[in-house]
């Protein structure tokens, strides 16, 4: 077998510990790795640099391509950037894949016949992190989602469907709200499925599927979902399985690919020879089928499955009467190690002959969309509490072009026909449409502009109103 270069990091923590636990199993199973490590966490973090990473491991995760990395911590106090959520970035790794299944009876679940996998869109969302505040009262945050990030990563979860021979592909979005944004996620859902006859498709609104998938797991088989719904639900999804220590994730993108555990870095269990490195072992089962090692892949998890039901535990889902022994981390990679070439006998067997890396279609731009200016919204911080006096001072300033056509705030129509009872902040959005018969231009906008400056009223920005071919793009005021 070729010898395939990863790099490793052995983290924080517990890191150190399932690392080395993981990587004897995986080596005496005959995975053919050359292995360089990198130094990445806490002393990287608090010796100045904020992403806990240097540019020399940089350019060794980006030749290899290939990353296996244990939990680090994070120190407290501000100022430091998540490793996690800047490596997925930077390397465009774009789907997270987190199966979460149970180990019915060998570890203790209230969901016995759940196998589910989490497909996470993992770039964008709120994780922009693009953040300000504008006001004495009001924060915001933008929710960037995108079609190449749609189609990547709803493309990624019928065809990991496909391969692994799943029945059925749901999708979770808040797009009764969200119409725009999830709306996007929601619509490109359903165009893909088209192209998947084979696999069932399905869509919930996330608040009353995640009511599901925590009481009847087994209604689910791969579910994809935007990046902030899957972060959360990943959790919950392994949770229930019996334990966050049995997970692992892969992060997947065109060019590179980054292997977990979900779990963090224990502080208080490092050092003790006490931790369960079942999760970064799942990570490296997910690494081995990546990079095509298929065969110690499921050699591996065929004895790690067999001493799950040998009742060889660690502390964390040791449990009297049906756990045999309970075992620190190097005899728990013992065990594994002696099973190896073995398989279970009640927990089904895994085959992974099928199990490389998906080979996708790179994203196709799409011809342009006819896009037509339509109006903007000037936010304006105001303090007052009386809509109809800040329509007042806004209609003062109308001009034969552009008129106020509605004020919100939060998002609730307050101007025209406002309730009384709507409690309103500092922060207003007032919209300006062309008058009748009139287009709207960019230099409306800046006019617009200068007169609330002239007018001493406060704007902290705005947004402008599009339609694409002919479709408004664009939420109204609610109770509009
Ligand atoms: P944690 O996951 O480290 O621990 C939560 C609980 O689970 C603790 O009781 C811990 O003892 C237990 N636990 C976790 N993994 C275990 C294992 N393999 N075996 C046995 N028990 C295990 O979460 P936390 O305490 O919130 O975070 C600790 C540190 O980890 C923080 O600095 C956090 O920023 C960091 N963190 C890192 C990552 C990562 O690098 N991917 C992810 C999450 C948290």
């Amino acid at each position: 077998m070729n010898m395939t270069r990863i790099t490793v990091a052995k983290g924080d923590g517990i890191g150190p510990e399932i690392m080395d636990a993981t990587l004897v199993i995986i080596i005496a199973a005959g995975a053919a790795l050359e292995i360089e490590e990198i130094q990445v966490g806490e002393k990287v973090y608090l010796a100045g640099n904020t992403s806990s990473i240097s540019e020399a491991s940089w350019d060794t995760i980006r030749k290899n391509k290939v990353f296996l990395k244990a939990p680090i911590t994070t120190p407290q106090g501000g100022g430091y950037k998540s490793l996690n959520v800047t490596t997925r970035k930077f390397l465009g790794l774009y789907s997270n894949v987190r199966p979460c299944m149970s180990l019915h009876p060998f570890v203790s679940t209230k969901h016995p016949v759940m196998d589910i996998v989490i497909v996470r869109e993992n770039e964008e969302d709120l994780y922009g992190g693009i953040e300000h505040q504008q006001t004495d009262e009001v924060v915001q945050c933008l929710k960037l989602i995108s079609r190449p990030g749609c189609e990547k990563i709803v493309r990624y979860a019928f065809e990991y469907a496909k391969q692994q021979n799943r029945k059925k592909v749901t999708c979770f979005t808040k797009d009764n709200i969200m119409k725009q944004t999830d709306g996007l996620f929601h619509q490109v859902f359903d165009e893909i499925a088209k192209e998947y006859p084979e696999i069932a498709n399905e869509h919930w609104i996330i608040d009353i599927g995640a009511a599901k998938l925590a009481d009847t797991p087994e209604l689910f088989d791969v579910i994809v979902m935007p990046n902030l719904y899957g972060d959360i639900l990943s959790d919950v999804a392994a949770q229930i399985t019996g334990s966050v220590g049995l997970a692992g994730s892969a992060n997947i993108g065109e060019e590179c690919s980054m292997f977990e555990a979900i779990h963090g870095s224990a502080p208080r269990r490092a050092g003790q020879n006490v931790a369960n490195p079942s999760g970064l072992l799942q990570g490296a089962i997910m690494m081995l089928n990546h990079i095509g090692q298929t065969a110690v892949a499921e050699k591996v998890q065929n004895a790690w499955l067999k001493t799950l039901e040998d009742g060889t535990h660690t502390y964390d889902i040791f449990k009297d009467g049906v756990s045999k022994q309970k075992v620190g981390t190097k005899e728990f990679a013992k065990a594994v190690i002696a099973n190896l070439g073995h398989g279970p006998a009640v927990l089904k067997p895994v085959s992974y002959s099928k199990n490389t890396a998906l080979d996708l279609p790179r994203y196709k731009r799409r011809a342009p969309a006819e896009k037509l200016l339509v109006g903007v919204d000037v936010f304006i911080d105001w303090s007052g509490s009386e809509p109809d006096e800040l329509a007042k001072d806004l209609n003062a300033m109308k001009s034969e072009s552009v008129k106020l056509t509605m004020i919100t705030n939060r998002g609730i129509k307050v101007w025209p026909n406002g309730f009384k009872e709507t409690f309103c902040t500092d922060h207003w959005r007032c919209r300006f449409m062309p008058e009748q018969g009139r287009t709207m231009t960019k230099q409306n906008i800046i006019e617009l502009l200068g007169k609330t400056q002239e007018n001493g009223l406060d704007s902290i920005k705005t947004e402008n109103l599009y339609s694409f071919n002919g479709k408004a793009a664009y939420s109204l005021g609610q109770g509009q």
